[in-house]
């Protein structure tokens, strides 16, 4: 029997990225908000600088309850399993997965609002791909514009701006959509290596610039600049440079005395009032016990693929499919960012890469999203070609061999001994769309510790992706050899499982047929539960997704403070 504590106005389930930005405008707001969290809060004890530890055995949380319902993953509904990875990609802890990501910080590029109506304008419907469910955003960038800024603000993101309100500035990407203003800080510097990459870039053409990212650049909000030591991809930072929610917004939250955090806290269901078919609020289990926390509202900030696993489990008279499923919309539309077909380079010369961090590089988006002329080739979207300076003894003796050496002995020590440092792996993020055969569901036999069964997912990249793909690598191996690469290695597609940047499942748009949530957010079907994160978005574009989930997050926030009565009383 689960112990029922005293009710609050929001409950947030999850405080990481989205559910650590959304509390902030919440408790200014006045709300009573409560953060339960299945991690625990973590300090700069927990982040040394060590690659073992960090990159190889997992993360170094307390609570490792990501790791105990991995999804499971296959490439259609009739295909074998694929092999379950041993470690999740995302963290559990007070700032979630902020506290250990990369901080790459994007605005989306105005076409990936309204993929279907430009591309119908510019090439006509038949360019959409088959068997895509993709729909246009219920709004526009200019919807959002705002919510970016403040959380660049709030959280703390360096950049060059590359366009405000109109006028072009080449220092910054000169194809992001217009912003009233610049970054609150300046670029992270460069590197030798990233210098070198630029200046190729300008020799073909084409436009470099330095990517935006959560990590102070100098003296932030009272936190120290970032001093490029590296060893934060997948570790957290231990001065407090990179700007997790744990540090930024969090904290700011707290301080209005409004958010209260109950941590190694795991949720289990969203609770519903049968006769009204609202949510009363959620039961979690903490240190063995259960415990019901009633809300007047609830928001789901818990990751893509435990957003879905909530809803699914969620189950009553009013929803026998699942919470906010009796349309069986939830875990459809999924798509995770496709990351595979890399490219690595091999330079006759010492880069110097040794030193700095992911977020710290140089890009070239000449060839992502609607950027370039489409009409000669048949597909679709693009990629954002990105390379950073970061390398780690482990990872520099993983090393390709570019075919010039075997795999092991003496050989391969002496090849890795005089190239460790001659190499280089470029970050290709591009446009992946939904698809009606790619979803997220429960799966039949794999469970957790307490017995729920994990997210099943089965999706694979189809032709679209995979021709973005070979275009980027051939774009990446132009770009390399400019610089004077002397070696190029293509990898492979790979399979679409677990990932970090994984959307859909409950997304997001004006038609209640095909989608969970409205337009800000709010599930169609039970008018007080909201829904935060990557799963509400639709298209990913070719950038990472956390600003944006941020930003619509913060939109939801400022949507259920400004129509409080309506939404917590319907
Ligand atoms: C190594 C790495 C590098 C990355 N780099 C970048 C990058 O450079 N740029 C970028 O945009 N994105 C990056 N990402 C992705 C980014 O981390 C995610 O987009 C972002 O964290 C998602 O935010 P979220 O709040 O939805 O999930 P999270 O940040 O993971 O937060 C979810 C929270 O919910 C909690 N939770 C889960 N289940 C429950 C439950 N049942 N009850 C209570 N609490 C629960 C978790 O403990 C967690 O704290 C990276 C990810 C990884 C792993
Ligand atoms: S490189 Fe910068 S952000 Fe990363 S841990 Fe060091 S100081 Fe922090």
């Amino acid at each position: 029997m689960a112990t029922s504590l005293s009710g609050t106005d929001v409950v947030i389930v999850g405080l990481g990225a989205v559910g650590g930005v959304a509390a902030l405008p919440l408790a200014r707001a006045g709300l009573d908000v409560i953060g339960i969290e299945a991690g625990s809060w973590l300090t700069a004890r927990d982040f040394p600088p060590d690659e073992l530890r960090n990159n190889v055995r997992g993360w170094p949380q307390a609570v490792q309850k990501a790791n105990t319902e991995i999804p499971t993953h296959r490439r259609n509904a009739s295909a074998p399993y694929s092999p379950r990875p041993s470690v999740h990609p995302m963290m559990n802890g007070v700032g979630g997965t902020s506290v250990h990501y990369w901080a790459q910080s994007w605005r989306l590029n105005p076409w990936d609002f309204k993929v279907v109506s430009e591309t119908r304008r510019r090439y006509g419907a038949h360019r959409i791909p088959h068997g895509s469910t993709v729909e246009d955003w219920p709004f526009g960038l200019e919807e959002l514009e705002p919510y970016y800024e403040l959380v660049e603000r709030e959280v703390g993101v360096s950049g060059q701006a590359g366009n405000i309100d109109g006028a072009i500035d080449a220092r910054g990407n000169i194809f992001e959509g217009p912003r009233k203003r610049g970054y609150p800080m300046p670029p992270l510097r460069g590197s030798e290596f990233t210098d070198m990459m630029a200046g190729a870039a300008r020799r073909l053409g084409w436009h470099a610039f330095p990517g935006p990212a959560a990590i102070n650049s100098q003296t932030y909000d009272q936190r120290a600049a970032c001093f490029y030591h590296g060893y934060c991809a997948r570790g957290g930072c231990p001065i407090d440079a990179k700007n997790s929610t744990a540090v930024s917004t969090i904290p700011k939250a707290q301080a209005t005395g409004r958010l209260k955090i109950t941590t190694q806290a795991a949720v289990t269901r969203v609770e519903v009032d049968e006769r009204t078919g609202r949510v009363t609020g959620v039961t979690y289990i903490r240190g063995g016990q259960e415990y019901f926390q009633p809300a007047e509202v609830v928001l789901l900030a818990s990751y893509t693929y435990e957003n879905v696993r909530l809803l699914l489990l969620s189950k009553s008279r009013a929803f026998p499919s699942g919470l906010s499923n009796n349309r069986g919309q939830v875990g459809r539309h999924y798509l995770s960012h496709f990351q595979g077909m890399s490219v690595s380079a091999l330079f006759p010369f010492n880069v110097n890469a040794w030193y700095g961090l992911p977020a710290q590089g140089a890009a070239v988006d000449n060839w992502a999203d609607d950027n370039f002329d489409h009409s000669g080739v048949d597909f679709i979207g693009g990629g954002n070609l990105w390379i950073y300076s970061d390398r780690r003894p482990i990872q520099a003796a993983n090393m390709n061999t570019f075919g010039k050496a075997p795999n092991w002995g003496s050989a391969w020590k002496s090849f890795v001994r005089e190239n460790a440092d001659r190499w280089n792996t470029a970050y290709i993020q591009k446009t992946t769309l939904p698809y009606e055969d790619n979803f997220l569901d429960l799966d039949p036999v794999v469970k957790d510790p307490l017995g729920f069964p994990v997210i099943r997912i089965t999706a694979d990249y189809k032709e679209n992706e995979l021709k973005i793909g070979a275009f980027v690598q051939d774009r990446m191996e132009q770009w390399y050899r400019e610089a004077g690469a002397i070696a190029i290695d293509r990898g492979p597609a790979g399979i679409m499982g677990p990932s970090t940047h994984a959307y859909g499942g409950t997304r997001m748009g004006d038609n209640r047929e095909t989608n969970v949530v409205n337009r800000f957010g709010f599930s169609h079907e039970v008018p007080n539960l909201g829904v935060l994160g990557a799963s509400v978005m639709g298209t990913s574009g070719a950038h990472n997704p956390t600003l944006t989930a941020q930003a619509l997050a913060w939109r939801t926030a400022d949507h259920l403070a400004r129509n409080w009565s309506s939404i917590a009383n319907g």
